[in-house]
């Protein structure tokens, strides 16, 4: 074998090697996450509406703000309501979510875009998967991570939600991570088999993880995945 044969096939097992240590560790992150959380049963809302409108109510807002916007609607929040309140009055009720004035004009264009399903989710989840998530898209003021929220929490298509959490816990386990939103989806889906209840489960515990440990100042002491996790072995040497 010549030198570059030799150095290119060295090159490709080295990236197989860390292909399947990655692979390992996405698998033993969620059953350590799971033992020590438990089943979430996302999405935290009322009905499948509710849920879609959730997800743009908690960009860049803590979720207890969500949930005191979602109380003033003093559980009226229906599709109909939505397209026909002004949107002055609307943004007042969703004040305590931040950005009221944007998510306002979001929340409409959403419902006007699930008015072409008859407000009918059946209607919406029978279409492909692909075909929503561009759908989503094209929606001024959703994002992949908010599309990808909506598809895999209320129109039941598995796409793993990629969001800081997830970016900060995998690069801090030592995982390599690609800072485009598809292409890190893309790998996490090509690693974990594409299902439903799995992708909605690691979502959640990835989040509740999040907010318990691995916050922006990471809080390694009581981490159920210290062992597996290069920043926390780190940060215990030093200690
Ligand atoms: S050990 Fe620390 S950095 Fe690693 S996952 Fe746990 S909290 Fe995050």
């Amino acid at each position: 074998m010549n030198y570059h044969r030799y150095n290119s096939k060295l090159k490709n097992e080295k990236k197989l090697k860390s292909h399947i240590g990655s692979l390992k560790k996405i698998q033993i992150i969620y059953n350590k996450l799971h033992r020590a959380y438990g089943n979430q049963n996302w999405w935290p809302s009322e009905t499948t509406y509710e849920m879609m409108i959730g997800a743009i109510l908690t960009q860049n807002t803590s979720w207890t703000n969500v949930e005191k916007a979602i109380s003033n609607f003093q559980g009226d929040l229906s599709p109909e309501r939505i397209l026909n309140i002004e949107n002055e009055n609307l943004s007042a009720i969703i004040r305590p979510s931040g950005f009221h004035n944007q998510k306002a004009q979001k929340l409409k264009n959403l419902t006007n875009w699930y008015k072409k399903y008859n407000f009918n989710i059946k209607d919406a989840q029978n279409k492909d998967g692909e075909l929503l998530r561009s759908e989503l898209l094209d929606i001024k003021g959703i994002g992949k991570e908010t599309a990808d929220c909506i598809l895999t929490y209320a129109l039941e298509k598995p796409y793993f939600v990629v969001d800081t959490y997830t970016r900060r816990l995998f690069t801090r386990i030592g995982i390599e991570v690609p800072k485009d939103y598809d292409r890190f989806r893309l790998l996490i889906e090509d690693w974990i088999e594409k299902d439903l209840y799995l992708y909605n489960e690691y979502h959640a515990l990835i989040v509740e993880h999040g907010k318990r440990h691995c916050k922006k100042k990471a809080v390694c002491e009581g981490c159920p995945l210290i062992k597996l996790c290069e920043f926390g072995k780190l940060k215990e040497v030093s200690h």
